[in-house]
């Protein structure tokens, strides 16, 4: 899936439940804008910041856990706050667009670690890649005050989680750089004891290999750059069983994910609807560049 089938996928389908006898049910818009503060940064890797965003209105957010993603929004240079749709609907995301992109806010993509309520706050763990993107940019410099806005879930069911362990799957495989490391430690988090997981994860650091508490049975492989592959560490491997009990999820860099798919699908025989997959950046390209390229490929088909 790409990361502009995301912004169609899931959320029409969240229906609600019917207000009154006649009316047709209005979809509910499963998702909220949200303008927190930086409430505290923490320095997780040489790789990876927590940042920690909080305020009131943060208790309306509901996350579906795993590798939950929401919608980050930076202003773009010379504004105090970016400019954002005016109407909250289910095409929040063609709004979006409409904008001048030299005006409208600048959208990223992440994912939420951890919600808490008692304040109401969420982590969210940047892989930093230094100045060259505004998200990486905002992140490194972020400090207790700062505000900024996003677009987050406020239901259980918002379409924005794509792990989805079939429930016949007695298998898993995870494949993720950095970036993706928060949803690993996420879907980590929430799988069934003893279920037999194979982790490979691609990092920057050896000190950005943290901890990764489950109750999953995970043999975890880190890769250190300079390293090879994901894609050849995964096919020099044993999988935990039959390629038709298991399932795979895999996000990171663009390129490395399609290998990796390729392979799992093409040599090791899983059934391509078991195996999720997302482009979390692509190299040379930004997320605005991501996005567009998918609509007009959207378009062609
Ligand atoms: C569903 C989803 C969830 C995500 N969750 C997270 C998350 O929790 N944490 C996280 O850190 N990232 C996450 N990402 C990835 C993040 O959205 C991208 O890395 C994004 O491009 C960063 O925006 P930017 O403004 O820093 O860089 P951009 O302006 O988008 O890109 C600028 C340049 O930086 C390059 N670039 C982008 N990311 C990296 C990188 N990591 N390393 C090296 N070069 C890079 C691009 O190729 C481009 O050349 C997620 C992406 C998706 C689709």
């Amino acid at each position: 899936m790409t990361i502009a089938d995301q912004e169609q996928a899931g959320p029409r389908t969240t229906p609600r439940a019917a207000a009154t006898h006649d009316e047709p049910a209005a979809p509910r818009v499963p998702y909220g804008f949200f303008h927190p503060r930086v409430v505290a940064t923490r320095r997780l890797s040489p790789t990876l910041v927590r940042v920690v965003l909080g305020c009131d209105e943060l208790s309306a957010v509901v996350s579906g856990g795993r590798d939950q993603r929401f919608k980050l929004f930076l202003p773009q240079p010379g504004q105090d706050a970016p400019v954002l749709p005016e109407v909250l609907d289910l095409d929040w995301y063609p709004r979006w667009r409409e904008l001048d992109p030299a005006v409208r806010g600048i959208m990223r993509t992440y994912t939420i670690r951890a919600v808490r309520q008692d304040p109401p706050e969420i982590d969210v763990d940047f892989a930093l890649h230094g100045d060259l993107g505004p998200a990486s940019r905002w992140a490194r410099r972020a400090a207790p005050g700062d505000t900024v806005s996003i677009l987050a879930p406020v239901v259980h069911d918002n379409g924005g989680v794509e792990f989805q362990l079939p429930q016949d799957a007695r298998w898993a495989l995870l494949a993720a750089d950095e970036t993706a490391l928060p949803a690993v430690a996420g879907i980590l988090g929430s799988l069934p004891v003893g279920l037999p997981v194979r982790v490979w994860i691609e990092v920057a650091h050896p000190d950005d290999r943290v901890d990764l508490p489950t109750r999953a049975d995970a043999e975890i492989t880190w890769l250190v750059r300079p390293c090879s592959p994901v894609a050849e560490s995964v096919a020099a491997a044993e999988l935990p069983g039959p390629a038709g009990t298991g399932y795979a999820w895999i996000a990171g860099e663009a390129s490395h994910v399609r290998a990796l798919r390729r392979h799992l699908v093409g040599e090791r025989g899983l059934d391509r609807r078991r195996v999720s997959f997302t482009g979390y950046w692509r190299r040379g390209t930004t997320e605005d560049d991501l996005l567009e390229a998918a609509v007009a490929a959207a378009a062609a088909d």
